[in-house]
């Protein structure tokens, strides 16, 4: 098919015509090739992921990118499994929460996505694109990212990324061109890569957010997008053309310090803003989770006069935040309670909260209407008083 006219910044190199027949379905691409050493062999890497145990479906231990990722870790014992979401050892293990941490760290999954569905959003983006993984090293306390594969869930590679990409790309063609802006974007649609897992730490393992990162760079109409606590420069080194997004997940640092496990400072993640736009991705800022305790106004009141102390112009411009309050789950308080309680001090508020039941049966608590009603009223003040340069996309 013939390609719209480019939604890139003018000479970025994105006006390739492009279609399923372009993708190059054959062996895992080397994108990194070249490029000297990486972050993700140094000793920081190894220390967010040092994998002693790969749980491998076989086909997928097989395929380009399974090897790939057990060459990075030949010292890890592989344990052959039928299925990624069957792993007795990982499973149903609530003695595992005493391990939750060694588990993220020690432990990957490869397997065979099997389906693939795109479906849509409409908030953090137009739509959720099937991911490069699932699970996730860090352990942020209010994860919602569901803990299918036991309590720790560690990653889970998929190792047949090359069918994201070609069903994404069949998915890009037939929607054509964004009819309309949108407070996702105003000339693009937006696909959510990373809702199950973070990109950033995902690309320490395998070269599949690159892939992604590659394929968005050639289709002029659609862009990738993912929030991320960690920072990973091993990204640019990769030539997104303006088609990726990266969100930086941002609370104030004594709320980070309490629930986002293993993540990177939040004053990295606002450092590394300037190093990412001049890569070449998009820059916003996600302001999430917003948890309610005594003095948040004034804590984030710090983290915005920050951003604006040490952001330069050029990130400001083009900018944008979405501000989500805390979402919070029953059955997590109770598992939080075994290993992090000092975390459910902040996060679980019943006095404030209301409980919801979940798609899926369980009970999810939000906080009660009017007071998340009044607190998403002070965060648009405190972005208008202290960052009014930062356009909030969307808030709840
Ligand atoms: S970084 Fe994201 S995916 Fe990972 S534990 Fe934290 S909230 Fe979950």
């Amino acid at each position: 098919m013939r390609a719209q006219p480019p939604a890139g910044r003018p000479g970025d190199g994105a006006d390739a015509l492009f279609g399923p027949e372009d993708l190059d379905t054959g062996p895992a691409s080397r994108p990194y090739e070249g490029a000297g050493p990486m972050f993700r062999d140094s000793p920081e890497a190894r220390r967010m992921l040092s994998v002693r145990t790969v749980f491998a479906e076989p086909a997928a231990a097989a395929s380009p990118r399974g090897r790939q990722v057990l060459a990075r870790y030949p010292d890890a014992e592989i344990v052959p499994v039928d299925s990624h979401w069957r792993i007795p050892d990982l499973h149903g293990n609530e003695g595992n929460v005493d391990r939750w941490v060694r588990i993220k760290t020690e432990t990957l999954v490869l397997g065979e996505k099997k389906t693939l569905t795109t479906r849509p959003n409409g908030r953090s983006a137009d739509w959720i694109a099937p991911g490069p993984a699932n699970g996730c090293a860090m352990a942020c306390a209010y994860c919602y990212v569901p803990r299918r594969k036991g309590y720790a869930n560690p990653v889970t590679v998929f190792t047949n990324i090359e069918r994201a990409v070609a069903h994404l790309s069949r998915h890009i063609a037939r929607l054509g061109p964004k009819p309309e802006p949108n407070q996702c974007d105003p000339a693009a649609w937006v696909y959510d890569i990373g809702e199950n897992s973070d990109c950033s730490v995902d690309a320490l393992i395998s070269d599949n957010v690159a892939d992604l990162v590659d394929a968005f760079a050639k289709w002029p109409t659609a862009k990738a997008s993912f929030a991320t606590k960690f920072v990973n420069p091993d990204l640019l080194l990769l030539r997104p053309r303006g088609r990726t997004r990266v969100r930086f997940s941002l609370m104030p640092q004594s709320d980070s310090r309490l629930l986002d496990i293993r993540t990177s400072p939040v004053a990295s993640r606002i450092a590394a803003a300037a190093d990412f736009l001049d890569a070449g991705y998009e820059v916003h800022f996600n302001l999430s989770p917003v948890v309610l305790r005594p003095g948040w106004e004034g804590d984030w009141s710090l983290l915005l006069r920050h951003m604006d102390d040490v952001l330069p112009a050029r990130v400001k411009r083009q900018a944008a935040a979405e501000v989500i309050m805390l979402t919070h789950n029953q059955d997590l308080h109770e598992l939080n309670l075994g290993w992090h309680p000092r975390a459910e001090d902040v996060l679980w508020r019943p006095g404030l909260q209301q409980p919801k039941r979940s798609e899926n049966g369980s009970w999810n608590v939000r906080y009660r209407h009017d007071v998340k009603a009044g607190a998403v009223a002070t965060m648009r003040e405190l972005v208008a008083a202290h960052a009014p340069w930062l356009r909030i996309r969307y808030a709840f």
